[in-house]
């Protein structure tokens, strides 16, 4: 679909070299590439513009232009950068208090009720866990009956409320009942929007000073492409959350969402959703992610 930066860059050094001089004016020239080749695979155009500063700075600092090889080389120092940009330490889920609360946060859609019951089962089977799900959505009755169905796929119990339509006092409740019942995590999946609205983010926001969740984490759709950066945005300069997950990479996104994001709000992604099972997740790869930005 899209001519790899590889191939661009071994183009346009071949160019560079045709006219006898190479100097820092033709080396802006193949950043250009690399800049084409971020908006291509869908990275916010701030963001590709900071990275392929420092790539040149970086670049420069290598003497690329005598380099036998410079494409190569080039596509190397923007590989390895994208990677460190986008990785990161403590990108474990924190399971303190007991039991441990984590609140889910995400546009409708997004794919926050699949990566819960995903979390739940990972929790569950990995970790030895025995969580609770909240169906903490007061609007659609359907979201709360497809976390049913996920909490009988995987043996997890759902906890709802029909008719009543306060989200805190659900998700208060769920903790009493986790605590009773043994459960030592709680996952909060709650109501999403088609768009941000002030009430969406009053409420989750009143949900999140209530319970006071060890992990609040953000569910981002890596198919919504520049998006994406907007809404991360707006939700943590009201939530501050802790982690990102990237949704639906099974799909043919380029992904550059995950570098945006990473730059923009610099939280880490933890998880990437691999498909609509149960068990399609998988930890975040820096190195995979920038091996597929670059395509
Ligand atoms: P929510 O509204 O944020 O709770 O989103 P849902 O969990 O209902 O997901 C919306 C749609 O995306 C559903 O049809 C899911 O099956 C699908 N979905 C969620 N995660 C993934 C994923 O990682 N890959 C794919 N292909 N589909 C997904």
């Amino acid at each position: 679909m899209f001519e790899n930066l590889s191939d661009r860059l071994d183009r346009s050094f071949k160019l560079l070299k045709g006219e006898g001089k190479i100097t820092e004016i033709n080396v802006a020239e193949t950043l250009k590439d690399v800049r084409r080749a971020l908006l291509d695979a869908d990275v916010n155009f701030k963001t590709a513009k900071q990275f392929t500063e420092t790539v040149k700075e970086k670049a420069l600092g290598q003497n690329v232009l005598t380099a036998v090889k410079p494409g190569q080389l080039m596509v190397k120092i923007v590989h390895d950068e994208l990677a460190e940009l986008m990785g990161g330490t403590a990108v474990d889920i924190s399971l303190d208090g007991n039991p441990a609360i984590i609140l889910m946060a995400g546009l409708q859609g997004s794919g926050k009720t699949t990566f819960s019951g995903k979390l739940a089962n990972l929790l569950k089977t990995k970790k030895g866990k025995k969580p609770l799900l909240v169906a903490d959505d007061i609007y659609r009755p359907a979201a709360i009956e497809q976390l049913r169905i996920l909490g009988t796929q995987i043996d997890v119990p759902v906890y709802s409320e029909d008719g009543n339509k306060n989200p805190v006092e659900i998700a208060l409740n769920a903790i009493k009942q986790a605590k009773a019942n043994g459960n030592d995590v709680v996952i909060i999946d709650t109501a999403g929007r088609l768009a941000i609205d002030e009430a969406m983010m009053n409420e989750i926001a009143a949900i999140k000073t209530a319970v006071k969740p060890s992990e609040i984490l953000f569910v981002v759709d890596s198919m919504t492409g520049q998006d994406a950066v907007n809404t991360a945005k707006e939700f943590n300069d009201r939530l501050n959350f802790d982690g990102v997950i990237l949704t639906k990479l099974d799909g043919d996104t380029r992904g550059g969402a995950a570098l945006s994001i990473r730059s923009i709000v610099n939280k880490p992604i933890k998880f990437v959703g691999m498909g609509e099972k149960m068990d399609a997740l998988d930890i975040f790869h820096p190195e995979r992610m920038a091996d597929r930005i670059l395509g």
